[in-house]
Parts: C-alpha cells; structure tokens; sequence
C-alpha cells in the first residue's frame, strides 16, 4: 500500500514510521524545510522514546521517505492521512482548520486514481463534510473517500500506543475506504486491536469526547485533592479507593499542577465552541475548562504559602518544564503560567528539564536554566517539582538539602513520600495531602 502522511509533527512522524514499520511504503510529507531535511540526515526533530530506531530502520530500508514535495507522493497515492496541526484558534478557542483545509487543497490537486484521504488530525465534527467539499471544489473529477481516523496516541509513549492500540476508530459510510483503511490496519488486528467503523462525524467526535473526558476525571481529582487537603485526608489513597472500582477505573486520577500539553486544553476549548455553535452548551466540560485554567496560577500560591504568600528576594527551582515526562513538548505546559505567578509574586526562577529546555527557552528566555536538579537547586529557598521525571523519583535527599539555602520541597506530582523528606528535615508540601512540618 503507498502511504502519504501529510504533516510530519508528534503524530504524523510517528504514524508515517509505524506504518512503514508494517510493510507499507510511506511517504512524510512537511513544509517545514528545516525539518525535512533533518529527518533525511536520519535525525529525529522531536523526542519521543523509540522513534528514532523505529525512523532510521524503516528509511534504511527504504519504506519511509521524507520530502516537501507534496504532488509527486500524493499522485501515486492509495491512502493520504491529513495529520497538520489544529491548534486553538487566537481569540475564540476554535480549532483553527487553516492547516487542514490547506492541505487538503494541495492534496485535491494532484490525486490520481481512487485515493482515500483520511484526518488523523483532531477535527471538529464536520470538518471531513468540508475537506471532501474544498476537494470536489478545486478538483471535480477527483475520485476520492474522506474519512475521519481519529489518533490516540499519548507523547511520551506514541510508538508503544500506535502499536498497541486500545482501538481504532475508522469513520467513513463508504465501502471502498473501508475496505483499504481495514488493509492499513491489517497487522494490528491481528494482533487484536479492535477496530471500530463509524459514521465520519460520530468518529470526529469521538476522538473530542475522549479528550473531554479524561481532562474531566483529571479535574474531578484535583479538586477532590483540594477538599482532602483541607479536611485532613489523603488524595492518593481516595484516588486508589475509587480507581479500584472498575466502573471507575484508576487511571487520570493523578492529583497535580492541572492538565497541559498539545491535545487537552485545545481540544476540551474546541469541544465547548462546537457545543456552543449547536446550542447544546456542555456545562461540566465548561466548569473543567475554568477550573483547571485557574489551577496553575494558583499553584503558585502553594509555593508561597510558606514564605507567607510572598517570594520577593527568594529563589525558586523548577524540576521539570515539559507538560508530562518522556516529551520535549511544551505547548501549553503548566509549568509556564506557573512561572509566570512565581514572577509575578518576586520570586527569582531557576529551571531544569532533561529534555525539555530548548523548546522551554523559546517561551520563557528570562529564566535561568540549569543543567542537572543540584545545580538547580544550588542556594534555591524551595523547589518545585513540576513534571514525574523518572530522574527526579530518586534524588538524592541530602545532596538536594546540603545545595539549598532552605530544605522547601513542593512536590506538584505527588512522586515522594512525606516521611522520606520531613524525616530529613524538609518542609514538604504535596497535592492533596496533609503539609508536614520538617521532622
Ligand atoms: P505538530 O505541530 O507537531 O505537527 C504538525 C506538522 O504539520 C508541522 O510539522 C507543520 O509544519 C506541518 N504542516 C502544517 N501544514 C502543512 C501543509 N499544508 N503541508 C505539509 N505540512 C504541513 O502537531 P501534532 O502534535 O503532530 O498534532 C497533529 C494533529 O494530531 C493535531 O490535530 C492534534 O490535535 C492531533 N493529535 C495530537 C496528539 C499529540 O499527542 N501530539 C495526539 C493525538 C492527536
């Protein structure tokens, strides 16, 4: 089968490798010169475990290519996957469809023969019904299927999940396309992901009541955390109570800074505004929105709380800036407007990430940046744990406390266990447990 990916970002670098990676020839298609040309020297624009073997292998082999010419690879075509960004549209929180209805535009003028063209891209319901209008706009005689494909995959872990999906959502009333998404797909059902076919507009949706939900369970638990601080109980263990109940599950019941990142704040934004369009107004999904939005500026204030809800002439260390680990991603990452709050109450922010600065520095140049957790540390009056690095699971307590000029420890992610830090002598300060007092 040939393979067109259009947009070579977190999901179409990845998808365009595991589909080379099952047999079929693939062709990544971006506009991004620069990075074009640095996957075709076989280095990988982003990080993202495993890529990198599963990239170079395949273009060894010569099942995957990359170029920025887009007519050539889509004229020889059976498949072309949309996978550009849609990011919130400035002002309103739509989904800004420029990049999708762009390239299906270019993708119109040069398609040969029947070809399915699919969004993998997370799109409003009836975007195809649009994709497949501007294609038979600038292209009549173009014998093409537009089909929704929605993606799941989480960064941190997208070539495991694109490989082991809990299902494959394929939206298209037309047999044809199905018939070849079910061939693209034929090496995972084998191995026994279960793919579901829709109608186009319940697959688009999908894909965003996925995403509303699981912000939804996220911000459930964060003010629960909230309520258990105040009351003297303990988040995790209600967490654990709950999740242990299978109709509840105890997955996205992690009490934290609030969600981020590429996909959640956008896609619960873009849900509301759909939702809105139709009349139909989804009120928790609007509550869930606010909340976790106020959520990590008020972060801040825990980190003040023991310097009397003041940081002027202190020094605040960060650990971790990515918005979850195993990413160098940092769109819309809580850590940001954190900072900003931490600034913004006098404080002085020194950062370390293990891989997330250099993205980190485009959008907050006037911090100080270190290269490991000590030297972060080094004269900090506190630090804040801000994103599960694996690396900061296993500090070293009594470097960490010999590097600070006071033993603070606020720990966003719940990764330590309280007696461990107040035995040494911290002050520790978690999410939805009770504050201990330095032991
Ligand atoms: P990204 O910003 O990393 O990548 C998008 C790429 O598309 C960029 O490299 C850009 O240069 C390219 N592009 C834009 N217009 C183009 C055009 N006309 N021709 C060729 N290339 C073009 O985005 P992403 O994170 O990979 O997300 C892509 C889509 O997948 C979004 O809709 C997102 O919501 C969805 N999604 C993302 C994730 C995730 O974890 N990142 C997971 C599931 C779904």
């Amino acid at each position: 089968m040939r393979v067109v990916v259009v947009g070579t970002g977190y999901v179409g670098l990845v998808s365009g490798a595991c589909f080379a990676d099952f047999g079929h020839h693939v062709t990544c298609v971006d506009k991004d010169e620069a990075k074009i040309a640095s996957l075709q020297r076989g280095e990988i624009p982003i990080f993202e475990p495993d890529l990198d073997r599963v990239v170079q292998t395949n273009a060894r082999e010569g099942r995957l290519v990359f170029t920025t010419d887009l007519a050539g690879p889509v004229g020889e075509a059976d498949v072309v996957f949309i996978a550009v960004g849609t990011p919130s549209r400035r002002g309103d929180g739509h989904a800004d469809l420029s990049y999708v209805y762009a390239a299906s535009r270019e993708i119109a003028k040069s398609v040969q023969g029947f070809t399915v063209i699919i969004t993998k891209s997370t799109v409003p319901v009836g975007t195809g019904d649009e994709v497949e209008r501007i294609i038979e706009q600038v292209n009549p005689s173009a014998d093409v299927a537009v089909a929704s494909n929605p993606e799941f995959l989480r960064e941190g872990a997208a070539v495991r999940d694109f490989k082991h999906p809990d299902r494959i959502v394929v939206g298209t009333e037309n047999p044809r396309a199905r018939k070849v998404i079910g061939e693209i797909y034929r090496p995972l059902y084998l191995n026994q992901a279960p793919i579901m076919y829709t109608g186009r507009r319940t697959a688009e949706l999908i894909k965003y009541a996925a995403n509303a939900f699981l912000a939804t369970k996220i911000t459930f638990i964060n003010e629960i955390a909230d309520l258990a601080e105040k009351v003297g109980a303990d988040v995790q263990e209600i967490a654990r109570g709950i999740g242990l109940d299978n109709r509840i599950g105890s997955k996205f019941l992690h009490a934290g800074p609030g969600y981020g990142g590429s996909c959640f704040p956008k896609d619960t934004r873009a849900l509301i505004k759909t939702a809105q369009d139709y009349d139909v107004p989804l009120r928790i999904l609007e509550a869930v929105n606010s909340v976790n939005d106020t959520r990590k500026r008020a972060m801040a204030r825990k980190v003040a709380a023991p310097f009397g809800g003041n940081l002027r002439g202190k020094t605040v260390a960060v650990l971790g800036l990515t918005f979850k680990p195993n990413t160098d991603d940092m769109r819309e990452a809580p850590s940001i407007p954190l900072i900003t709050a931490l600034r913004d109450l006098g404080a002085t922010v020194r950062a370390f990430d293990p891989v997330g600065m250099e993205q980190a520095r485009l959008e907050m140049p006037d911090i100080e940046y270190h290269e490991n957790a000590y030297s972060c540390a080094e004269g900090a009056d506190a630090l804040v744990i801000v994103t599960e690095w694996e690396q900061f699971r296993a500090l070293d307590l009594d470097r960490l406390k010999q590097e600070m000029a006071a033993p603070v420890v606020i720990d966003l992610r719940n990764v330590y266990n309280p007696d461990d830090l107040t035995g040494r002598g911290f002050l520790y300060q978690s999410v939805g447990r009770q504050t201990k007092a330095a032991g």
